[in-house]
């Protein structure tokens, strides 16, 4: 397809006819000029793929297949490679389908545990979610599959989703929100984005030109399209002067018409619509290009390979008494859950799978007793499951428990309200707790929970929303035929109150305040200092590991040099194990608020009893920036840092510091309101404050006595912060400058 001569000869009415889709799923196609309709669908953990044509919601029956595991039980992986395999395996799925795009990866940050769609969205660091779903988007694009990471951008509740506007400060957006998309455009090479429902800042993102145009084509050098999330078109025209692309599924072409018209009438420059239509025509030609037939997908091994995902994504949250893996004990498994796994979450992404294996099935041949123990729909008939679950756990060595949150819990379309489990599940766990000392909990759910009951059992697996085969990858993770290696990709805190936006979700009116700026997740909970039931980055293993030898290539080095940073890890245990080693940066002291540590690089190693591994680590300019709302842009205030190896973000084993050199200075601009202070954070403000200072003070003992009389001991240090706290101006109203000379004075500081 020749995209430049097929817009050459395209009518007006034409392009426009390209702004927006067929129905649900599918493009226009032009058949006069070949130009083929494609299909896109939901995704992104399977392929949601609706038989027939696509109905007004979109809700129509879809195509029976394969469902892994979630955003949010992948991020626990930590695992590029685990990414990779679902991003192939995705990519054969679509190819087999002619499916041309896929609607997915979530790459929006876990703000709140309370977020619906969190168990769609990777975690609440933003780097972890750049590099894991980059790795998805390589391999998904790897097969001629298009990526389409969604939902651009701060998009992270589902209160107000289609109307609100969220309210955050540039360094926030920049630091916080955005990494992971940049991530996306700049490491995975997306070839699409969806923008999101919501406003920011008072503009849709929709027709937000700073976020479309200005920091996605400028500053990230993004090449692909944009389409609408579903239905989020507010003004048409305006949109597609701000970058914007696709509309789906396409409002019946009315606003191709409002399109055509606008161009007619001079209102938007045709240049505009045909930057859409060559966006469209390339997106069309690069899939018919990379369009494969005959493939075959083998349904069965792809369910085998959900399974070994999920049993990399489970992280193990307690196991007193090394209670796991399980023996050769009697067992039962007790819990709806058991037998009718919570695998997937509900909405969009929700995948048509025949038959999902429960654990009660994978531990068939294994003598398990079941029993039901409360009723994932109802919690009112909790009494009689109750007490039978209770006498049969009296029967066994071991119960575990099948608990976490149901569909109705947590779904797209609707925030929870609570961090606590079902009643009637506490009820039972507590009960069972109570009269069998070996009991184990297996949770399911996308986001964090409050586990009142943690102190009253052994061990607590965290399988989350692990796909259609997340029965399998439990029975072998109890057992041990695998050993648990995720960690948490997000934070779990002791209480809702706790947690950073508590005070601020889902805000008023659907105008959520984003106060607590760039401490979000664990860069909130490090800030306060606060206890939390789990940490960010946590999780333990059926083996142990030893750090060592971490080595940093250099003590000191310039911003536009790289660090390459070595550790040693060692599993020090019995059997076989994965590591997840965390790398974080922190500033040792900094002129603006930063956080305590932050995650700059991890690595999974598997390792055998006994085996030792170098994990190597290279770090540059953006491990140890910020983001500088003076310079819009990334900037690194010179100083010491610490290069930090941890098991967790609470869990810091090796620490070495790094002199780190800014080889940029801010621009200055001083003014009659710049504070000395502020001054001595230059090299010209320095000399002339240095100045002032030489020519006020009497250096003798007897000066420094009688200051000290007069203010208080340590008189010096207290006459220093009085004067960094003067905006220049002072040294007019104290009588020591005219204005004019004030003025001449800050010009020359200026200059
Ligand atoms: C969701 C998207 C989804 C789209 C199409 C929207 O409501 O927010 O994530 O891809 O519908 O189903």
């Amino acid at each position: 397809m020749n995209v430049e001569k097929i817009l050459s000869q395209m009518t007006l009415e034409e392009k426009a006819s390209l702004c927006s889709g067929r129905d649900f799923w599918h493009t226009k196609a032009i058949q006069r000029l070949g130009v083929p309709s494609v299909m896109m669908c939901d995704g992104p953990h399977g392929l949601r793929k609706q038989v027939g044509e696509g109905d007004l919601l979109g809700i129509n029956a879809s195509i029976e297949t394969n469902c892994y595991p979630t955003a949010s039980a992948l991020a626990n992986s930590f695992d590029r490679e685990v990414l990779h395999t679902l991003g192939t395996a995705l990519g054969q799925e679509c190819q087999a389908e002619n499916v041309a795009m896929l609607l997915g990866p979530g790459m929006n940050m876990k703000r709140s545990p309370l977020c619906g769609r969190n168990f769609e969205y990777f975690s609440e660091d933003p780097y972890l979610a750049g590099e894991l779903g980059a790795a998805y988007i390589q391999s998904l694009q790897a097969e001629g599959v298009a990526a389409c990471v969604k939902h651009f951008a701060a998009n992270n509740q589902e209160s107000f989703r289609m109307s609100g506007c969220s309210q955050a400060d540039e360094r926030t957006l920049h630091e916080i929100y955005l990494p992971a998309f940049e991530a996306a455009v700049k490491k995975g090479g997306t070839r699409s984005i969806m923008c999101a429902y919501n406003a920011i800042n008072g503009q849709f993102c929709a027709e937000n030109k700073l976020l479309l145009t200005d920091i996605l084509r400028e500053k990230w050098g993004y090449g692909g399209f944009v389409v609408t999330d579903w239905g989020a078109v507010k003004d048409r025209v305006k949109g597609i002067q701000a970058g914007l692309d696709l509309e789906m599924p396409g409002g019946g072409g009315t606003q191709d018409k409002q399109i055509v018209e606008a161009v007619k009438n001079g209102a938007l420059a045709e240049e505009d619509l045909d930057r859409v239509v060559r966006n469209m025509l390339q997106f069309v030609a690069d899939y018919l290009e990379s369009q494969k037939s005959n493939i075959h997908v083998d349904r069965a091994a792809h369910t085998v390979l959900s399974g070994d995902l999920a049993a990399k994504c489970a992280v193990l949250l307690k196991n007193e008494d090394g209670i796991l893996p399980l023996g050769k004990d009697s067992v039962a498994f007790i819990g709806e859950f058991a037998v009718k796994p919570r695998f997937q979450g509900a909405g969009s992404s929700h995948i048509n799978v025949p038959h999902a294996i429960s654990a009660v099935e994978a531990a068939q041949g294994r003598s398990v007793l079941y029993a039901q123990g409360y009723d994932i729909h109802r919690e009112d008939n909790a009494e009689a499951l109750l007490a039978e679950a209770v006498e049969l756990a009296k029967t066994v060595q071991t119960a575990v428990i099948f608990a976490g949150l149901p569909d109705s819990y947590e779904s797209e379309g609707g925030d929870r309200d609570t961090l606590a489990m079902p009643e009637n599940q506490n009820q039972l766990i507590e009960a069972v707790a109570a009269v069998n000392p070996n009991t184990v909990v297996v949770l399911h759910g996308g986001s964090a929970m409050e586990l009142c009951w943690l102190d009253q059992v052994k061990a607590v697996l965290y399988v989350a929303l692990g796909g259609e085969n997340v029965g399998t990858a439990a029975v072998k993770l109890l057992w041990g035929e695998a050993n648990p290696s995720g960690k948490l990709s997000e934070t779990w805190p002791l209480k809702l109150s706790d947690t950073p936006a508590y005070l601020n979700f889902p805000g008023d009116g659907g105008s959520p305040v984003y106060a607590e700026g760039i401490f979000m997740g664990y860069r909130y909970y490090d800030k306060k200092e606060m206890n939390v039931l789990f940490p960010f980055g946590y999780g333990l293993s059926y083996t142990k590991f030893a750090y060592s030898d971490l080595k940093l290539d250099k003590q000191e080095m310039a911003d536009t040099e790289t660090l390459t940073v070595s550790c040693k890890v060692k599993n020090v245990g019995s059997v076989a194990g994965a590591e997840v080693v965390q790398l974080y940066v922190r500033d040792e002291e900094a002129s603006v608020r930063r956080p305590v540590r932050e995650l700059k690089g991890f690595e999974k190693v598997f390792l055998n009893p006994g085996e030792e591994k170098e994990v190597t680590f290279v770090l540059d300019k953006r491990s140890f920036a910020y983001y500088e709302v003076k310079i819009h842009d990334w900037f690194v205030e010179s100083g010491n840092f610490f290069v930090e190896i941890g098991a967790s973000s609470r869990d810091i084993r090796l620490s070495q510091a790094v002199t780190v050199n800014g080889t940029s200075e801010l621009p200055v601009h001083v003014t009659r309101l710049t504070t000395m202070g502020e001054l001595a954070r230059f090299a010209k403000g320095k000399a002339f404050l240095e100045q002032i200072i030489a020519a006020r003070r009497d250096p003798s003992e007897a000066a420094a006595e009688e200051n000290n009389r007069n203010m208080g001991e340590g008189s010096e240090k207290i006459v220093q912060s009085m004067m960094f706290e003067m905006p220049l101006c002072s040294l007019v109203t104290f009588g020591a400058l005219t204005f004019e000379q004030l003025d001449g004075l800050i010009a020359s500081l200026n200059q």
